[in-house]
């Protein structure tokens, strides 16, 4: 029987349930939601999101679902966005009940897609990364640089993050907005190469409409765990192709990252890992200490659908946001034309 109202959650709803809770118990509450669905892979209606593209940006529609519930997200992508008081990535999100069609949710998810990518990046590192990290780099240190840095440290123990980003404002944004963490020491760095060194963990999660390269052959030691955020859309990367030649890449859904990841880089046969395959073993991947480990993340729909449950979940528990009536439930069900009498 479908629910009469549809649960709302807006920005300052999301924002102060992140501020009360905490944004890395958020993003450590998430991972098993993340996980639990992503075991049931087989169990998905899976294709690759739609995307809507202009020389600026993307506009996309992520859909998933099961035998119970559906989801979706709009999202955007647009690298020059923040020059006009935009953010780069934007978005809003529903899951609706199979059997009946109806909406139970209508979400903001620009701030739950920070904590969501967040929490799928600590999750693939958690199986893909050796034993133990404790220093990462982090390339990029926009509105996602955050929640990264969080979900790292929070959950893996990460205790040193070397930073840059071309603009230096953002790194200081960055170390300033996370002084409360006090056992994790952010260091400002001046170049890619300068924060890669030594690290066991590179994030990757800058902004640009073009084949960049923000990583090359050099700055990559033995046994790092690549986690390439940022290269998410056709014609938008972040590694040297030969990068991806070095070690094992763990994708999210092949047939999206084909079109959109690293690989878009690499020939057709170039072999890839569903990391679906490595989270239902439930254990980290047997890794040689100098191997070298890359998730060439693009965002897949199952992680909205994941996140979207969670938020759904929780708003019952707690009672987040409000009801709001998006749907007529009608006497007559035949008779819509009466809500216009
Ligand atoms: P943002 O615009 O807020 O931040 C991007 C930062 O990258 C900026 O501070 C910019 O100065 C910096 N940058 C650009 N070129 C650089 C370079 N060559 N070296 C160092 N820094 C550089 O964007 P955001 O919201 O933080 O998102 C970052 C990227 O992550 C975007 O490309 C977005 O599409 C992608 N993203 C991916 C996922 C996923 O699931 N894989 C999810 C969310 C966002």
């Amino acid at each position: 029987m479908a629910k009469l109202k549809t649960r709302y959650i807006d920005l300052d709803t999301m924002a102060s349930y992140l501020k009360s809770a905490g944004p890395e118990n958020v993003i450590s509450n998430l991972i098993p939601y993340l996980e639990e669905d992503y075991i049931n892979w087989e169990d998905f209606q899976k294709m690759p999101r739609t995307a809507h593209h202009n020389p600026l940006g993307v506009l996309e529609l992520m859909p998933i679902g099961n035998d119970k519930i559906y989801s979706f997200k709009y999202v955007n992508g647009h690298p020059e966005n923040p020059k006009h008081n935009f953010l780069t990535v934007m978005g809003v999100g529903l899951l609706a009940e199979v059997s009946t069609g109806f909406p139970l949710l209508l979400s903001e998810l620009t701030l739950a897609t920070a904590i969501r990518t967040a929490a799928t990046s600590v999750m693939a590192a958690k199986y893909l990364a050796k034993p133990n990290p404790k220093k990462m780099a982090l390339i990029g240190n926009g509105s996602q640089a955050e929640f990264q840095a969080i979900g790292f440290h929070h959950i893996l123990d990460v205790n040193e993050i070397y930073c840059y980003d071309i603009d230096d404002k953002a790194t200081e944004k960055l170390i300033s907005n996370l002084q409360r963490f006090k056992n994790l020491k952010l260091i400002k760095c001046n170049s890619t190469k300068e924060a890669c060194k030594d690290v066991d963990i590179i994030t990757t999660v800058t902004a640009d409409k073009k084949n960049a390269i923000i990583l090359t052959p050099d700055m990559i030691e033995p046994g790092v765990h690549i986690n390439a955020v940022g290269g998410d859309c056709p014609g938008k990367t972040e590694l040297d192709s030969k990068i991806l030649s070095m070690g094992d890449v763990y994708v999210e859904y092949e047939p999206q990252s084909r079109i959109e990841g690293e690989i878009q880089n690499m020939d057709e046969n170039f072999k890839v890992i569903e990391i679906w395959n490595v989270i239902k073993t439930k254990k980290p991947i047997n890794r040689d200490i100098n191997k070298i480990t890359i998730f060439d993340s693009v965002g897949f729909a199952i992680e909205d659908f994941s996140t979207l449950r969670f938020i759904y979940d929780i708003a019952k528990k707690e009672n987040l946001g409000t009801e709001e009536s998006l749907i007529p439930i009608l006497d007559n069900p035949k008779d819509l034309y009466t809500l216009l009498k």
